[in-house]
Parts: C-alpha cells; sequence; structure tokens
C-alpha cells in the first residue's frame, strides 16, 4: 500500500506535531501574540497512535514527531513507546526534532523507543543572542543536552535558521563547531509564515552561504539521498558535516515523499498548503479516515502548496504547523 500523488510522488515521511505549545518563543516561528489551541481541540495520546497507525498501513515508514515543542507534552512517554510498537507494522524509522531543554529528563525514554536521529533546533552559539531570538534564557541547557546526545552516541542535527544581519555572522563558528563533534549543522533558509515578519532582504540563500563557506574552507561535497532536504558538506579533516536547507531559492518539491499532521489533527500534505484536510474532527465523528488520507495526497500540488513565497504566504504560524 503506497501514497502516490499525481506527480508520482511516493510519501513515506510523516511528520507529527505533538503540540502547538512550546517552552521557547522564537522571532521567526512564534508571533508574539500567538493564541493556543484549547487542549480538547488537539489529538489525544490515543488519537495520535491510531492516525500514526494508519498512516503506517498506508505506506509511511518514517515519523518524526515534532511540534511546538514535542517534549513539553505531559504524556510524551507513552505515545513515543506506542508509536515505536508500530515497528512490527511497517515503521522503520521514528525520530523527532526538538529545541534540546528537555532532553536530560527525556533521553531515557527516547532511547528505549529506538530513536537513533535527533534533530535539535540552535540558531546562535552565543548565550546572550539566543535570548534575544528566543526570547528565553536557555542556551546553556540546550548545548549541554547537545553534548549529552553525542556522549549518548545519538546521530545528532544541529538545525540553524539563518537570518541577515541577525546570525548570519555565525556560519563559521558553526562550521567550526563540526570540526570536532560527529554532528551534521544544517544552515535552513528563513521561511515565511503569518506573523514572522518574513521580507526576501531577511533571508540568505543557501547559494550566498556556500559561497562564503567555500571561499573560506576547504569543502568535501558528501553524497545526498534523492528525498533528503539538505546539500551536505564537510571540511577536510572536520568530524562532523553541514550542509544548506534551500526551501526557498531551490525548492527539492520533486523527490517530496513528506506529509505533515498538526497537533489539532488536519493533515497538511505540504509545509505551505493553504488547504488543510480535518481528519481529527471526521475521525471524533466515527468516520474512517483510510480514504481521506488517499483523498488528500492526490491533491498534493507540484510545488509549495501551490502558493508563490516571495509574495504574501497564506499559512498558519510555523509553531502550530510542525516542522
Ligand atoms: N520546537 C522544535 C524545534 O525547534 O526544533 C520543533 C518544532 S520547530 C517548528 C521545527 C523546525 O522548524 C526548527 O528547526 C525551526 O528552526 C524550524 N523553523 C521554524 N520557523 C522557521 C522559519 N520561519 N524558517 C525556517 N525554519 C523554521
Ligand atoms: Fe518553539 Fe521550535 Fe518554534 Fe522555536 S522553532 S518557537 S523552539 S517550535
Amino acid at each position: 500500500m503506497s501514497l502516490i500523488d499525481t506527480y508520482g510522488r511516493v510519501h513515506r515521511d510523516l511528520r507529527v506535531s505533538l503540540t502547538d505549545r512550546c517552552s521557547l518563543r522564537c522571532t521567526y516561528c512564534m508571533p508574539e501574540n500567538q493564541i493556543f489551541a484549547p487542549k480538547s481541540t488537539l489529538m489525544s495520546a490515543d488519537e495520535v497512535v491510531a492516525f500514526s497507525a494508519a498512516f503506517v498501513k498506508l505506506g509511511i515508514n518514517k515519523i518524526r514527531l515534532t511540534g511546538g515543542e514535542p517534549l513539553v507534552r505531559s504524556d510524551f512517554a507513552e505515545i513515543i513507546s506506542r508509536i515505536a510498537e508500530l515497528k512490527s507494522v511497517g515503521l522503520k524509522t521514528l525520530t523527532l526534532t526538538t529545541n534540546g531543554i528537555l532532553l536530560h529528563q527525556r533521553l531515557q525514554t527516547i532511547l528505549d523507543a529506538g530513536v537513533e536521529d535527533i534533530n535539535v533546533s540552535l540558531d546562535t552559539l552565543m548565550p546572550d543572542r539566543f535570548l534575544k531570538m528566543t526570547r528565553r534564557d536557555q542556551f546553556h541547557k540546550v548545548m549541554s543536552n547537545i553534548h549529552l546526545l553525542l556522549d549518548n552516541q545519538v546521530n545528532t542535527k544541529v538545525n540553524v535558521v539563518v537570518m541577515s544581519g541577525i546570525n548570519d555572522d555565525e556560519v563559521f563558528e558553526f562550521i567550526h563547531f563540526t570540526r570536532d563533534y560527529p554532528i551534521e549543522v544544517r544552515f535552513i533558509e528563513f521561511m515565511p509564515f503569518e506573523g514572522n515578519n518574513w521580507r526576501s532582504g531577511k533571508m540568505i540563500s543557501s547559494a550566498a552561504l556556500l559561497k562564503r563557506a567555500s571561499d573560506h574552507f576547504e569543502l568535501i561535497p558528501v553524497e545526498n539521498s534523492f528525498h533528503g532536504t539538505a546539500k551536505i558538506f564537510r571540511v577536510l579533516g572536520y568530524t562532523g558535516k553541514f550542509g544548506f536547507i534551500s526551501t526557498m531559492t531551490a525548492p527539492f518539491c520533486e523527490g517530496c515523499n513528506r506529509i505533515r499532521l498538526t497537533a489539532d489533527g488536519k493533515i497538511k500534505n505540504c509545509l505551505f498548503s493553504k488547504g488543510e484536510m480535518d481528519l481529527l474532527s471526521h475521525y471524533r465523528n466515527g468516520i474512517d479516515i483510510k480514504a481521506m488520507i488517499e483523498e488528500n495526497i492526490l491533491a498534493k500540488e507540484e510545488r509549495w502548496g501551490g502558493q508563490s513565497l516571495f509574495e504574501n504566504t497564506a499559512n498558519r504560524p510555523m509553531v502550530a504547523i510542525g516542522g
């Protein structure tokens, strides 16, 4: 069984947002006046597991838990351990994206669920700047938890949203960070979402960053997978690697095999899709969701959810979608 769209893309990768709440307030992700959804409108643990199981039956073999901040959910341990059980019916990879703050409390649960790779977001190596960018003073906690992951041999990717005049002066420092640690730093182009004051001048293209990096370091390209979102490089002699995620300037829609489920149980077949399909309400009314999921995939647009990202993008704030 496979979820294939009209462009022949086979969908294997599901991102499940567990909550629209977060312990940080990153300026590019959560608007200052963000209103959180009432808890009763969010998927319960049973619903997250039921939907995940339905997607796995339809051919999804990778699930990434995200948010908001997935680790703030009080029933996180129950959810991840129950989703891990789907490995007996076709799930191959279970992973998560986190701001890292609660990793020291949750790590054993995560490892027990068989997670081998974790993406941690960290946009600056300067504590003061971290406070400005996230509106919370948690730099040292995140950094110590990245080291905790490395001490536990977890494959660790560090997501960095690069913004002009905000943190783009730290690109070399982040590349230096890969010298001694087996991490993968991923520089992400700043994307437009509701309430994040996106302007093209604030975005730095991956090509411009690559040029800066290659003028300064001797780079070796690393093989990339067709479905991967990042173009990866390594500096000669360094332990780790780094890559560029160019959603804005060189989108990877052609190889897209991803689909998203928001914390309030809506399918977004593209990060930028305007339309959402309300699985949760239908499920709560006893309707079989399998046909709805298949229909939704068939409606997937070729690129960027059918929007033009450099004009006014209609979308929720990223914190309410799940990345
Ligand atoms: N709270 C978790 C975290 O920060 O890793 C998971 C959710 S967060 C929405 C997922 C990813 O989306 C993070 O790596 C974050 O940096 C990225 N993100 C959020 N807003 C973005 C934007 N406007 N442009 C590019 N990436 C963004
Ligand atoms: Fe929270 Fe992650 Fe968004 Fe930052 S990027 S506000 S940590 S959801």
